[in-house]
């Protein structure tokens, strides 16, 4: 599994939405001590115009099935598959596309973990296209939020800060 990867803050920011940028926010402080996490819906990729929840099923796989889950929500996240499946249908309804897969991480930084590109490109990932945004809470404020993006040359994720446009 490859290290982690850091955001390069001499890329220029990724500007999102006043109202995307606080729904992230938001989620990410109402569910200290675990992570949130949920999907970005846009009309093009690289485009997040939406937020939507997703539960976080890790707690639960990780008390049933310890050896299989060994972390918890506080470290992990894990989409729940029914809120995911009817996100993807109401986007395809609607015409849109998830073009974001957004989580927090608490008490550390916004950085792409080895976890993170473990899971991102595994097989059965239901959204292999989509961007990945990780929100950083510490102490109970975002510190940072980053987006981490594959570049079509080379295969590999670079991340950026994400700002919010002014509302
Ligand atoms: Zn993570």
């Amino acid at each position: 599994m490859s290290g982690r990867i850091e955001v390069d803050r001499s890329l220029p920011p990724v500007a999102v939405p006043a109202i995307v940028w606080n729904e992230l926010r938001g989620h990410a402080l109402e569910t200290v001590p675990e992570e949130c996490c949920g999907l970005l819906l846009g009309k093009t990729a690289g485009r997040y115009e939406r937020v939507v929840r997703c539960r976080n099923e890790m707690t639960r796989l990780h008390q049933d099935d310890p050896l299989s889950h060994p972390r918890d929500g506080r470290e992990a996240f894990h989409m729940n598959e029914m809120d995911y499946v009817r996100i993807q249908q109401q986007a395809e309804e609607e015409r849109v596309q998830v073009t974001g897969v957004y989580h927090s991480h608490v008490g550390v930084g916004a950085y792409f973990s080895g976890l993170d590109q473990a899971s991102a490109t595994e097989p059965l990932f239901p959204f292999p296209d989509a961007d990945h945004l990780v929100i950083s809470v510490e102490e109970r404020r975002v510190r940072d939020i980053a987006v981490f993006r594959r570049e079509m040359a080379t295969g590999n994720f670079v991340g950026r800060v994400l700002c919010s446009e002014a509302p």
